[in-house]
C-alpha cells in the first residue's frame, strides 16, 4: 500500500505596490505576499516597503513569516528587507551570484540562506520552486507557484517595455538562457517585478528573445562593417535617444556586445568594454 502524495493547496498570492525612490521610480515594486497566516515576503521593495508590509499582514490576524525571499537585490526590490527580517525575525534568502550587486546598493553583506534553482520551498500547504534566471542581475531568482502555474519573476519580465540588462551587472548570454529555460515551462500567469500581472501570455519569452536576437543582429551588423567603437554604434542603434536613456542604451549595447565576444563572433582591443575598438571575428 502506498500512501497517497497529499494534495498541494494552491498558494494565496498578494501584491502590494510599493513606490519607489530610484531612477526607475515610473512604477511601483510588486512586493508578494506568498501564503495566508504562514507567510514568506517576496521582494518587500524600496523603503516605503517597511510600513505597507507590515500594514498588509495586520488585517490578517496572526501571521508567521517564513522568510524574505529576494528576487535580486537592486534597491527598488530589497532596500525593506533588513529592517522586515528584523521585525519578524525571519531570514532573508537570496541568489549568492548577487554579491557583487548588493554590496553596491547595501549596507548589509551576508546572506542568512542561499536561494538556488532547484530548491523547493514549503510555507503554508503549498510550496515554491526556485528558478536560477541569471541575466538582469547575476543571481536573480524566479519563484514558481506549480498548483497555479503562477511564475513570481522579478525584473525578467517588464510590466511594460523591456527590462535592462544593463553591463556590467547585467549578462546577456544568461538572460537569452534563462528566456529559453521559461519558455519550457507551462506558466498561465507573470507576476512581474513592476507593473500589471499578465495572464496566459501566448510566448512571451519567445517575443522577448525575439526582439533582443533582431537587435543583437543589428549590433553585430554595425560591427561587421568595420572596426568601431560603443560611441559610433549608438547614434546608429538609436537615432532618437533621449538625453535620459543614453546610459542605459551603452550600457545595454556593451551588454549585446559582451554576448557576441563570449560567443566568438566579435572582438574587443581592450578588457575596458565601454572604450574598447570592436570587430568582426576572422
Ligand atoms: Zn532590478
Amino acid at each position: 500500500m502506498t500512501a497517497a502524495t497529499p494534495a498541494l493547496r494552491p498558494l494565496t498570492l498578494e501584491i502590494i505596490a510599493v513606490p519607489n525612490t530610484g531612477p526607475l521610480s515610473e512604477e511601483p515594486t510588486n512586493a508578494i505576499i506568498v501564503g495566508t497566516n504562514e507567510v514568506f515576503i517576496v521582494d518587500p521593495g524600496d523603503e516605503a516597503g517597511i510600513a505597507l508590509i507590515p500594514a498588509a499582514l495586520a488585517s490578517r490576524g496572526a501571521v508567521a513569516v517564513k522568510a524574505i525571499l529576494l528576487t535580486h537585490t537592486h534597491p527598488d526590490h530589497a532596500l525593506a528587507a533588513p529592517a522586515l527580517g528584523q521585525r519578524y525575525g525571519c531570514p532573508i534568502m537570496l541568489g549568492p551570484q548577487e554579491a557583487p550587486v548588493m554590496r553596491e546598493y547595501l549596507d548589509w553583506s551576508t546572506v542568512d540562506h542561499p536561494l538556488v534553482g532547484g530548491m523547493t520551498l514549503a510555507v503554508d500547504g503549498g510550496h515554491l520552486e526556485v528558478l536560477a534566471t541569471p541575466g538582469h542581475t547575476p543571481g536573480h531568482i524566479a519563484l514558481y507557484a506549480p498548483v497555479t502555474q503562477t511564475l513570481l519573476a522579478g525584473d525578467l519580465v517588464a510590466g511594460h517595455g523591456t527590462v535592462g540588462i544593463l553591463y556590467p551587472h547585467g549578462k546577456m548570454l544568461d538572460y537569452f538562457a534563462s528566456l529559453r529555460l521559461l519558455q519550457g515551462r507551462d506558466i498561465r500567469r507573470i507576476i512581474p517585478g513592476h507593473g500589471q500581472t499578465l495572464t496566459q501570455p501566448p510566448d512571451l519569452f519567445g517575443q522577448y528573445l525575439e526582439r533582443r536576437t533582431t537587435r543583437e543582429r543589428s549590433i553585430q551588423a554595425i560591427v561587421g562593417r568595420g572596426p568601431t567603437t560603443v560611441e559610433a554604434i549608438l547614434p546608429e542603434l538609436y537615432p532618437a535617444l533621449a538625453p535620459q536613456s543614453r546610459q542605459a542604451a551603452v550600457a545595454t549595447i556593451i551588454a549585446h556586445l559582451e554576448k557576441l565576444r563570449d560567443e566568438g563572433h566579435v572582438t574587443a582591443d581592450s578588457a575596458d568594454l565601454a572604450h574598447a575598438l570592436w570587430q568582426a571575428s576572422a
